[in-house]
């Protein structure tokens, strides 16, 4: 039998606790997240939609700064020097990819390391890879909460990522190194994918390749993370054949409802503790 892993329940119950703290904060502020949009692309503006939404629901301030497709460099460089300054904006999160001709890693690293929600500055990174205080990326932290819920030991676990992505892939192995796991990181120039991912307890799939994954790349009884997310005719696929692994795998996320929901989730999560990191320090 294999477990689907039900990452719409399991981010709803973050959600609700974020909002049960955000509700009990005594010290007079509330916590607050800016997005900043800079063009139009329809699913950029449908996903900071759901941030919004979800950033209310709990509670917290909106803060939001839309910017016309051609602003320039300087400009929106300006709107986060803005919302870095302040005192209200507990977080910022630039949404990606931006339009062609802006310098997104020169954008990303103005946001200050204590409002970098999204955990992708150079200086987040660091602090990741030294295991030192500091906001983890969504994604990858949604998984290890993933893994927590669903009582999968990561102590001792030979776990393999395949994908090296800024985003995705890189803090991930990071965050798995960090709880002891054994951590080997798979990428496109890895020459027997399925050699390296069978020996896998557990296996994180972020390559954005639909349906990379299959039986022959599965260890009996492994747990299969599958951050991919593909539309298809026949709907949203990721980069796992979860259909041909029944009965191989222990556990599966679905796609969509696994990994997905984990990432708002998560956002929600690095605001609060953002909101509260500023406090300690002020
Ligand atoms: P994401 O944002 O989901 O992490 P990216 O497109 O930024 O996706 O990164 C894709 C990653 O997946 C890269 O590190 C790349 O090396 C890896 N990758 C792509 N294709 C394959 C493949 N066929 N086998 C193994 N790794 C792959």
């Amino acid at each position: 039998m294999t477990t689907k892993i039900d990452g719409k329940k399991i981010a709803q119950e973050i959600r609700s606790r974020v909002a049960e703290e955000v509700a009990v904060v005594t010290d007079g502020g509330v916590p607050g997240l800016a997005t900043v949009l800079v063009g139009n692309d329809p699913a950029s503006a449908v996903y900071v939609a759901n941030k919004r939404r979800a950033i209310r629901e709990a509670g917290m301030r909106d803060f939001h700064k839309s910017l016309p497709r051609h602003s320039t460099q300087d400009e929106v460089a300006a709107v986060i020097d803005e919302l870095a300054a302040d005192p209200d904006v507990s977080g910022i999160l630039l949404q990606l990819p931006l339009p062609q001709g802006l310098d997104a890693s020169a954008l990303i690293n103005r946001i200050p390391v204590g409002k970098d929600v999204d955990g992708l500055t150079t200086l987040s990174a660091g602090l990741l890879a030294r295991g030192e205080y500091g906001l983890r990326p969504c994604t990858p932290s949604g998984v290890i909460e993933l893994l927590d819920a669903e009582g999968v030991a990561i102590k001792g676990a030979h776990a393999v990522v395949v994908g090296r992505s800024e985003l995705v892939g890189r803090p991930m192995a990071q965050l798995l190194l960090q709880r002891d796991a054994t951590v080997v990181v798979a990428h496109r120039h890895t020459t027997d994918l399925a050699a390296v991912t069978r020996a896998a307890d557990i296996l994180v799939v972020a390559a954005g390749v639909p349906g990379l994954i299959g039986p022959e790349h599965v260890k009996p009884g492994a747990t299969i993370i599958d951050v991919g997310i593909h539309k298809t005719d026949s709907g949203l696929t990721g980069d796992v054949r979860a259909s041909e692994l029944h009965d191989i795998a222990a556990r599966i996320t679905p796609v969509p409802g696994g990994v997905g929901p984990m990432t708002i989730a998560m956002l929600m999560v690095n605001t609060l503790r953002a909101y509260a990191w500023a406090r300690r320090s002020a």
